[in-house]
């Protein structure tokens, strides 16, 4: 190359570094903007799918479009299984901005059940994410997933109720530790478990 083109390019070292910052920052801006969108977007969507009746604790599921009632429950509804809750629904954690379900941290094996009555949809093993997980269809649109599992008990296909035991809590997929990531979806988008699970704690794990 010609000296003096060097020479310029030299010059303009420092102009140079403020378009390369640019040149990054307009790059990153599709992976900011997913990220708020699915922090607020879920925030929002969530809301509006379902909800408790104020005066009769009845689980309402609504309209995704216009946000109107068009069901209300009253199932029996369960702790999924034992243990101490380490991270609630819409809180950051390394894997996800936002926490799609609510774990609980119990023991290795500690036994999960279904927090209500449904069908197994799925009883599998991701190498990521979930890892060893259940997800039980509820019914209503409704759709419960039971992860990190080091267990399994359950078939596609089989019946199952709030005594049933489906699987032991593990760590596989993303995991730091043993417990169980339990989610509601509703209308396949997950919602937050508290308004099934109320305000409360689940059981402590047995000492030992
Ligand atoms: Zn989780």
């Amino acid at each position: 190359m010609n000296p003096k083109v060097i020479l310029t390019l030299w010059s303009f070292r420092k102009e140079l570094k403020f378009v390369l910052i640019a040149f990054i920052a307009v790059l990153m801006l599709p992976v900011v903007a997913v990220i708020l969108l699915t922090q607020v977007g879920i925030n929002v969507i969530s809301n509006k799918l379902v909800d408790q009746n104020p005066t009769n604790q009845a689980i309402q599921i609504k309209d995704p479009v216009t946000g109107k009632v068009v069901k209300e429950i009253n199932p029996t509804i369960v702790w999924p299984t034992k243990g101490v809750i380490t991270l609630e629904f819409g809180e950051m954690s390394i894997y996800q901005p936002f926490h799609t379900g609510i774990d609980i941290a119990g023991k290795l094996d500690d036994p999960v059940n279904p927090a209500m009555d449904g069908t197994v949809i799925y009883a599998g093993e991701i190498f990521w994410g979930f890892g060893k997980h259940i997800i039980i269809d509820n019914g209503n649109n409704i759709q419960t997933i039971y992860a990190h599992l080091d267990k399994i008990y359950v078939y596609k296909g089989q019946k199952v109720t709030t005594d049933s035991v489906i699987g032991g809590q593990g760590e596989t997929g993303w995991a730091t530790g043993v417990h169980l990531h339990f989610q509601v979806n509703v209308y396949g988008i997950p919602v937050n478990p508290r308004v099934f699970l109320g305000d409360g704690s689940p059981p402590l794990t047995a000492l030992n």
